[in-house]
């Protein structure tokens, strides 16, 4: 059974989480602690209650969902495991980091793929990976059938989609990876989003205008 703990962090208000099991073995995925006191907030969390980080997961690459991965790479001796079609996204990190005036360095940790449909094992959970481009190129869901829930990244928020405006969106393509990869999921489904509260697949297909939109175009 694993408990989800989120943290907001970094100007552009994304979501970070931590998922511990009670064996106190913990994955962060995209931390976006930029700060002194949001590294902070995060690393007291973690000690404070005994946890052993053991997977660092990115959803995908955008500054706002690695601005903390050295940290966590360096302080808990963890590699960072994205899609490969995310590596163009993160080698520009210092780049995009001055465009938006949050200076940056680049990711040194070390770092491997992932791929559609992996198993990625953790304790004795399991979660799939879900390869869902559009927002960004290597963007990834991970999916938790045991416990319904979805780390979503970007792709999906409460009444809303990822953005397609950016460098590397394929609005088309964010539309495909809803439908063929989200659609067949239970309406029960939780998500965890990159950015808002946390919502259900349910709740999404009733009242999301770009969902309803999505399935009346089907
Ligand atoms: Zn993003």
């Amino acid at each position: 059974m694993l408990t989800i703990q989120s943290f907001c962090f970094n100007a552009f208000q994304e979501n970070t989480y931590v998922l511990f099991n009670a064996q106190k073995e913990a994955i962060i995925v995209d931390p976006g602690c930029y700060l002194r006191n949001e590294q902070e907030a995060l690393s007291n969390f973690i000690s404070s209650n005994q946890l052993t980080p053991k997977l660092l997961l990115n959803t995908h690459c955008h500054l706002d969902h690695v601005f903390g991965n050295n940290f966590v790479s360096e302080t808990y001796d963890l590699t960072a495991h994205f899609h490969k079609n995310e590596q163009p996204v993160i080698d520009r990190l210092p780049q995009g980091g001055e465009r938006w005036g949050v200076p940056c360095e680049p990711y040194k940790g070390p770092v491997k793929y992932i791929e559609q449909d992996e198993i990625i094992k953790f304790g004795n959970s399991e979660f799939k990976v879900l390869l869902t481009p559009g927002h960004s190129p290597g963007s990834v869901c991970f999916y938790n059938k045991e416990q319904d829930f979805l780390i979503g990244g970007d792709l999906i928020f409460k009444d809303g989609v990822g953005r397609t405006d950016l460098p590397g969106s394929n609005p088309l393509d964010l539309i495909k990876s809803i439908k063929t990869q989200i659609l067949p999921l239970p309406d029960t489904l939780e998500i965890y989003s990159g950015h808002g509260p946390m919502t259900t697949w349910g709740r999404e297909k009733k009242a999301n205008p770009y969902i309803l939109h999505i399935q009346s175009a089907q």
